[in-house]
């Protein structure tokens, strides 16, 4: 068991080497100062790629991932957008383009939540929801395809034009009471993703979502904080953790990289195999 435990250290350890897979390359990462978005930014960063750390509130918290990944031996800006305002995603790939030429990765990250049973939730929390969540991936998306358009083949550090990886969630095929304008805007992302896929595969542009299961971020807090919370999650979970943000940065950079070039509109579920439905394992 002593000599399992040390390999299982020991391959963790190498996993998490930086490998440059991702070297000179510009990446954009929405929602980057917490949680899964910062994960995916130092990741991003340890591999190679120039980083944009997004946020819309929290200067503080956007400047110490920069600070950590400078630390690193990395490049990272901050810039602070609304990823539902056109204007400023615009102008936050302006930005991104006049300081490291061009943008090569698109991760929309960006997401909310704002809960309530269906028959109380106003419009309000319904629009906001969408806007942030999928409204803004759309922006950001459109803007990182004009740009891969614009720019063209840069075969000397990726065969693809550019990669967009949509922030999706195991809520894209699981249904969420309780959580409708959530789940719709997570269901929105899948087939945006899957159309622009197979719009812009002939022309190189490779896009993927990453749908993680039940993370341990700010967002979710109240569902692992507690032994009790977090022992009743365990029971949607097969694989029985609750998921690290780790874990999706090393999905992510995967998916940027050449190393999955062949992957392409689908969605890698890293979920501890939530979507493998466990409440029919003792029933149904
Ligand atoms: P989080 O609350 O820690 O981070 C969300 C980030 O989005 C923050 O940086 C926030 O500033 C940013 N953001 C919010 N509104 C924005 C806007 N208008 N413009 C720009 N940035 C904005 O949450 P998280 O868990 O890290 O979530 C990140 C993504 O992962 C979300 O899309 C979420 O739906 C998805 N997700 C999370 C889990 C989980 O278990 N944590 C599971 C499935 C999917």
């Amino acid at each position: 068991m002593h000599s399992i435990v040390h390999l299982l250290n020991h391959t963790f350890a190498m996993y998490q080497q930086p490998n440059n897979r991702l070297k000179n390359q510009t990446c954009i990462v929405t929602g980057a100062n917490s949680g899964i978005g910062r994960a995916v930014a130092m990741s991003m960063a340890r591999d190679g790629a120039n980083v944009v750390v997004n946020y819309v509130f929290g200067d503080e918290a956007a400047q110490q991932v920069v600070d950590e990944i400078a630390q690193m031996g990395g490049t990272a800006i901050a810039y602070k957008a609304d990823v539902s305002k056109e204007d400023q995603v615009i102008a936050m790939f302006q930005e991104t383009i006049a300081t490291f030429g061009t943008v090569d990765i698109l991760v929309n990250n960006a997401g909310l939540q704002r809960d309530s049973a269906f028959h109380n939730m106003t419009l309000k929390d319904w629009q906001f929801v969408l806007d942030v969540n999928l409204t803004g991936q759309f922006l950001c998306s459109r803007e990182a395809i004009r740009e891969f358009l614009r720019r063209g083949p840069r075969p000397d550090v990726s065969v693809a034009l550019g990669k967009i990886i949509c922030m999706s969630s195991v809520h894209e095929v699981i249904p969420w009471g309780g959580h409708v304008n959530y789940a719709a805007s997570k269901g929105g992302v899948m087939l945006m993703m899957k159309s622009l896929a197979q719009e812009y595969g002939p022309m190189k542009i490779r896009i993927n979502s990453v749908g993680p299961g039940a993370i341990k971020t700010p967002i979710n807090r109240p569902a692992w904080e507690t032994p009790e919370a977090e022992a009743k999650l365990l029971e949607l979970i097969p694989y029985q953790r609750v998921g690290e943000t780790s874990d999706i940065g090393a999905a992510a950079v995967w998916l940027a990289s050449d190393e999955s070039d062949y992957i392409h509109g689908t969605t890698i579920f890293v979920d501890g195999g939530m979507t493998l439905y466990p409440g029919f394992t003792e029933n149904g």
